[in-house]
């Protein structure tokens, strides 16, 4: 893969830190200009992360080495656009509708964007997907599940975009642990040109913290690497990952109620006139297509309650995307709808 990369960036000589250069234990520390008096925070965190990714691999069921981990996952979003395409030249493609930070972070690399819209039943359009790519596509993004419309795009089809695309197919699996669907990160072994981006925002319940994982060959990881702000992840953030990996079972449970919560914000969302759509989601949020998207937004917002309004976007049209809340938040949504039915 390192051919694709940038020419800047396959002779980068990265930044070398203190910490990268001397990776033993010692008596005294005085390479790094840090202030010697413990506080609990005076020295800089380990640059890899490996107290991390090494549960983290168990977990996931790959080797430490294919892991990333980023400034959430927008971070190697925005990093491989860096590593891979030369603004003003290059490209990526995007499926439309899905994330919106694939775009932002182009329009900031100033990276043109092909989009290729999702078939009307939001799977992947393979043929005009590959007609679309040249020579200068670098990127393809899939989100499975997809945001905003939450359902799973189909596998095989991902497959067969990875064997056809000349480029780096990324794989944006941030709600990933709401999903009927197994994870594509097995690919990694398979093919150099994937990248799987997860998250601890989600499911883990760590948004705060700003964690996101990428998973791919070592190559990929290795120029990641190279590119990356050499401490990107603060000990307070790798502190917190880890006592998360003791709380697994806390994890497994929320995720069990959100899909209970989603079952039933679907049923009542399905009982009303006014909802013409209730999209199949395999993620931790309902995309429904309403009569007046605008007026009950406003409405909503009325009560206290904030959806994302998502009526003009393309194959979205009219569409609000409910967030599954905690069960009494729910009812409060339910309860407004049922008085928007009402009054309406
Ligand atoms: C929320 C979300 C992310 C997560 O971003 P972080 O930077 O990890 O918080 C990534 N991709 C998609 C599609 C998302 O919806």
């Amino acid at each position: 893969m390192i051919h694709l990369a940038r020419k800047n960036i396959q002779n980068l000589k990265p930044y070398s830190s203190a910490r990268h250069e001397f990776k033993g234990t010692a008596k005294v520390y005085l390479d790094a200009n840090e202030s010697p008096f413990n506080n609990g925070m005076n020295r800089y965190p380990d640059p890899m992360q490996w107290k991390v990714k090494k549960p983290l691999a168990g977990i996931k069921g790959v080797q430490p080495e294919n892991i990333f981990l980023g400034n959430g996952s927008d971070e190697p979003i925005d990093l491989l656009m860096r590593i891979f395409c030369e603004p003003g030249i290059d490209n990526i493609i995007t499926l439309p509708p899905t994330y919106g930070m694939y775009q932002v972070s182009a329009d900031i690399n100033n990276v043109a964007i092909k989009k290729v819209n999702l078939t009307t039943d939001y799977q992947l359009d393979v043929e005009n997907i590959l007609a679309a790519a040249d020579e200068h596509s670098k990127i393809l993004f899939i989100c499975s599940p997809n945001n905003p419309t939450g359902n799973s795009v189909d596998r095989d089809d991902i497959e067969t975009l990875i064997q056809g695309f000349k480029g780096i197919v990324v794989i944006d699996e941030a709600y990933i642990d709401f999903s009927s669907e197994e994870s594509c990160v097995e690919f990694i072994n398979q093919y150099p040109n994937v990248v799987v981006l997860q998250t601890f925002s989600k499911a883990w319940g760590m948004a705060n913290i700003r964690l996101g994982q990428a998973y791919a060959n070592t190559e990929m990881i290795d120029l990641l690497n190279k590119v990356k702000p050499p401490y990107n992840i603060s000990e307070l953030t790798q502190k917190a990952a880890l006592l998360a990996f003791k709380h697994r079972n806390k994890v497994r449970e929320s995720v069990a109620t959100i899909l209970r919560e989603r079952s039933r914000v679907e049923d009542n969302l399905s009982r009303y006139d006014f909802v013409k759509e209730v999209y199949p989601s395999d993620a931790n949020f309902i995309l429904a297509k309403v009569e007046k998207p605008n007026r009950l937004y406003d409405f909503l917002v009325s009560k206290g309650i904030i959806v994302r309004n998502r009526s003009t976007v393309t194959l979205c049209e009219g569409c609000l995307r409910f967030t599954i809340g905690q069960p009494k938040e729910n009812d409060l949504l339910i309860e407004a709808l049922k008085e928007w039915k009402n009054t309406n």
